[in-house]
Order: structure tokens, then C-alpha cells, then sequence
């Protein structure tokens, strides 16, 4: 079957009733599309996961801030839909603004996860991760999943959505997917097109302090914080600014205590033309 592609809500509720009326499964996968083997990689565990696969692409603006790049965000969907269909793809969302936002952006009901969503990526990105789980609980709402997928590359948003998942007692159930990355380290991303020629075969610094990070950790170094300075001097020294770079909990993202013993080391930087973001996890044994 054709990639078949949906824009209003009702139309798709309609044709995943019919679906979900044989027993079949939905799974889900949401993203901003300008899609690459990142996103292919989600639509092919997706297919591990059920019978019916629905992608949803939508730059969603309530994630964006004032001096984001919503309005740059590379829109390009006749290739995602070559893409899409590659995968077996079954069905594309793809809303207009209106259909997801009726009442406008300021007068949607907001969906807010405490706490997780104050540090890291969140710390930069005011209000961002509220966008995120406003707009992911709606598309939850609409296409009532059974499985919804997220890349391992946006930890943190997957931490966040699991926690709201279990907050607010949905029944979706959550799967990560591994990150994609280019043949160098540096993880795919949408953004990595911002990323200038001149920076590009520096632009894997973060993936290369985040390993060294892990491995200093895994060799036994505890001092978190001595590793976390060294690792933004790295970063500096690459000719890059840090952002952030952060041994945590892997579940809560709070700073990695002594006694956590399941963690995530996550950063992010900015380049000239975009803000890139990485992590990496670890067991440590006690
Ligand atoms: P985006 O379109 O960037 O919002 O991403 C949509 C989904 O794809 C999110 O769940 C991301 O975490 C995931 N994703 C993006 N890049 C990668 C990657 N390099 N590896 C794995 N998942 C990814």
C-alpha cells in the first residue's frame, strides 16, 4: 500500500478506527520532517511494533521560541514522502497550523511537565518542552497509538515523555529508537544542514567529549564535575561554545549523585548557524 497522506484530524480518527476495528495495532512516530536515515530508522522499528505505521510530520511552533528557527526549519516534503514511502510508510499526518491550533497558539490548553523540563535542553529552550508534550499529547489524543516512537537522540524529550505518559496514565507505550549517526559520530539531525563546510569536520566534538566523558566515568572517575568542565573546554578548544554539558540521572536528569548507577551524559553546543545536541548512557556497576 501507497503512502496514503492525511491532513484533518477527523479523516485520519476515520480510516485508524477501520484498523483498529480488525485488531491491528498503531504505531506512531512523530517528527518535523526534512527526514534522513534517523527518522528512517524509527519507521522500520515501528514495523516491529504493529501493523499500521503513521508518521506525523508538523514543525510545531509552540515548541519554538521567539528567536528560534521555526520559520527556517527546512519544510521539504515531497522528498519525506519519497522517503516514507522507501519505508512502507502507511499513512502520513500532515496538519496545517489551523487544524492543530483552532483557537490559536496563546489560547491552546498546555500539557506541563515539571521540573525535567527546566534543565538542560530546557534551561536555553524556555517554554519548549511544554510545546513538545502539548503537541505530542494531542497527536496521542488523535491517533490513539499503541506504540509511539522517539529517537534516543532527543534524550531528554524522551525522558519527558515518558514521564508524562506515566503522569497522566496513558495507555501509548513508549519505545526509544538508537541514534543515527554520520560515518564520523556526529548525530543526524535536521539541523546538521545549518552546520557550515568550514565547521563541519569539527562539528563531531560533542560526540567525541561525550565518549570521553563515558570512559572516564567507566574507568572510575567520579568527579562529575571535573569531567563535565574539561569536557566544555574540549568543546571550546574545537572552536565551538557549549551550551550545556551534564552527567545526570538518565531517568530524572537531575545531577548524577554518587549512588545513581544508570546514567546519561548529555551536551549540547552551538555552531554558527545552529545549536546541536548529543548524550550518551552508562551502567556503572557498584
Ligand atoms: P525531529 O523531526 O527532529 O523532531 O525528530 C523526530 C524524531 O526523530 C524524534 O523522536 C527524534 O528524537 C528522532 N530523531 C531525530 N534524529 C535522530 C537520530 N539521529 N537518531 C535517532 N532518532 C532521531
Amino acid at each position: 500500500m501507497a503512502l496514503q497522506v492525511i491532513r484533518g484530524i477527523s479523516q485520519l480518527r476515520s480510516v485508524l478506527d477501520k484498523h483498529r476495528q480488525t485488531g491491528e495495532r498503531i504505531v506512531c512516530v512523530p517528527t518535523m520532517g526534512n527526514l534522513h536515515e534517523g527518522h528512517m530508522a524509527l519507521i522500520q522499528l515501528a514495523h516491529k511494533h504493529g501493523e499500521v505505521v503513521v508518521a506525523t510530520i508538523f514543525v510545531n511552533p509552540l515548541q519554538f521560541g521567539l528567536n528560534e528557527d521555526w520559520d527556517q526549519y527546512p519544510r521539504t516534503f515531497d522528498s519525506d514522502v519519497d522517503k516514507l514511502n522507501s519505508v512502507n510508510c502507511h499513512y502520513l499526518f500532515f496538519p496545517t497550523d489551523e487544524e492543530m491550533y483552532p483557537f490559536g497558539m496563546d489560547n491552546q490548553t498546555r500539557v506541563f511537565c515539571p521540573t525535567m523540563t527546566d534543565v538542560l535542553c530546557g534551561a536555553s529552550r524556555p517554554g519548549h518542552f511544554e510545546g513538545v508534550t502539548t503537541v505530542v499529547t494531542k497527536l496521542f489524543h488523535i491517533a490513539d497509538p499503541d506504540v509511539a516512537i522517539f529517537g534516543e537522540k532527543d534524550w531528554q524529550q524522551l525522558a519527558v515523555i515518558r514521564r508524562m505518559v506515566a503522569d497522566l496514565c496513558m495507555r501509548v507505550k513508549i519505545v526509544g529508537a538508537p541514534i543515527a549517526r554520520d560515518h564520523d559520530g556526529l548525530a543526524l539531525s535536521s539541523r546538521n544542514a545549518f552546520i557550515s563546510e568550514d565547521e563541519r569536520p569539527r562539528a563531531n566534538q560533542l560526540n567525541k567529549s561525550l565518549n570521553w566523558a563515558r570512559e572516564q566515568i567507566l574507568s572510575g572517575n567520579k568527579d562529575y564535575g571535573r569531567i563535565e568542565a574539561q569536557a566544555k573546554q574540549q568543546i571550546l578548544d574545537a572552536g565551538f561554545r557549549p551550551d550545556y554539558f551534564s552527567v545526570c540521572n538518565a531517568q530524572n536528569l537531575a545531577p548524577a549523585l554518587d549512588e545513581d548507577t544508570d546514567l546519561a551524559i548529555l551536551g549540547a553546543l552551538f555552531t554558527e548557524g545552529a545549536r546541536l545536541i548529543d548524550n550518551v548512557q552508562l551502567k556503572i556497576e557498584r
